[in-house]
């Protein structure tokens, strides 16, 4: 890799991006999966990674967040279905033809501007709605069915709603699953109601990663895993249930890494200070490596003075605060160092690893912040 000519990169492994998406397959059986790109793929990069879903057939569906992550997929040239999970501005509400997409539908005016939409343009339009089963976030309650009911109704070019969805709250931060059970029960109440309404749903899905690995329940028709895809697991206590539930440890690895390069080497003195703030004193003489990775890169400044990264195969400790755009670690026992040196801050080198979930617990976070952060600007390299 000597010959990148970046001084701060990702490298991503479409091996394991597909390994992973066949492997979640596997375990839906006959329940579709609409891989999560939202949040730029997790961090990964959407380009990169929608490239590379454009090649698996067996993908149906992808979800994003919003429309221009959408129009994103389409220019870099996904071809099938695209389930928007957030919401639409009015101006936005064009797109779902243009872009061919089905809206997740939480909001009576949405629905009704779809409709007209629908209308004007003489076209079919899959929606998708969002029932609220306790995780008061972009749910349709029960007392709003009816009306939600009354438009469907009233416009033959909806066709009904395709899709009830719901979204679990706690599943990921516990080994307790009862409100879970209670949210599913909820969801296929209302399911029901929208049957005895004359609004029956085509398909019906619930599981984000941590739902449709730990519970067979929530499959239902269709799973929408996102960090599962990129090689993650959604939390300690979900491993953990997993694997006392007898599951197996090859599910799904990480597809990504974030090296750097170092940029300069210094010497320092006993008793000087490193970076802002003047918050690391050092007591003996210290080498310092200067990398150009900083927060404004994803790489939190929360992890000052705490993590590590690996040159050499080596661990080098973070020394004082990160910066914006800069960091300085302590090389003085890694033999060797200089600049140029590969500098691996997620993923490996050597025997040493440093994971996303490590960064994470260093800096008071979650895998999935710390992935979803990364730099856009960041270059991508799939290898
Ligand atoms: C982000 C999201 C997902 C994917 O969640 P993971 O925990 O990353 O699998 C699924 N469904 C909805 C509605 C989401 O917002």
């Amino acid at each position: 890799m000597k010959d990148l000519p970046f001084l701060s990169w990702i490298e991503l492994s479409p091996g394991n991006l597909r390994h992973n998406v066949r492997s979640l397959q596997k375990l839906a059986g006959q329940a579709a999966v609409a891989v999560c790109v939202k949040a730029n793929a997790y961090g990964h990069g959407l380009p990169e990674v929608v490239r590379v879903l454009q090649e698996q057939a067996e993908v149906e569906y992808i979800t994003v967040h919003a429309l221009p992550e959408a129009i994103l997929a389409r220019e870099v040239g996904w071809t099938r279905k695209i389930l928007l999970l957030g919401p639409l501005a009015k101006s936005e509400i064009d797109g779902v033809l243009e872009y061919d997409l089905e809206p997740t539908i939480f909001d009576l005016k949405t629905l009704s501007a779809v409709g007209r939409l629908a209308t004007n343009q003489n076209k079919k339009i899959r929606t998708h709605m969002k029932l609220e089963t306790g995780t008061n976030r972009q749910g349709i309650t029960v007392d709003e069915l009816p009306a939600f009911a009354r438009v469907y109704q009233g416009n033959p070019f909806l066709g009904g709603p395709y899709g009830a969805s719901m979204h679990f709250a706690d599943v990921e931060d516990t080994i307790h699953h009862s409100y879970s059970t209670r949210q599913l029960k909820q969801f296929r109440g209302m399911v029901r109601l929208m049957h005895a309404l004359g609004i029956p749903p085509k398909i019906k899905h619930a599981a984000s990663s941590a739902a449709m690995i730990l519970f067979e329940n929530t499959r239902l028709d269709m799973v929408r895993p996102g960090i599962a895809v990129y090689g993650h697991w959604p939390s300690k206590e979900t491993y953990l249930s997993y694997r006392l539930g007898g599951g197996q440890n090859d599910l799904f690895s990480p597809i990504l890494s974030w090296k750097t390069r170092v940029t300069q080497i210094k010497k320092i003195p006993a008793d000087s200070f490193v970076g802002y703030g003047c918050t690391y004193r050092t007591t003996s003489p210290t080498k310092l490596a200067i990398i150009p990775v900083g927060y404004a890169d994803g790489y939190a400044r929360a992890l000052s003075n705490l993590a590590h990264v690996l040159i050499r195969g080596r661990r080098a400790p973070v020394r004082g605060r990160v910066c914006m755009n800069l960091t300085m670690v302590d090389v003085t026992d890694v033999k060797g160092a200089r600049q140029g040196d590969t500098v691996t801050l997620i993923g490996s080198d050597g025997d040493q690893v440093i994971t996303a979930e490590k960064l994470a617990a260093w800096s008071g976070s979650i895998n999935y912040e710390i992935l979803a952060r990364l730099s856009p600007l960041l270059p991508r390299v799939v290898r």
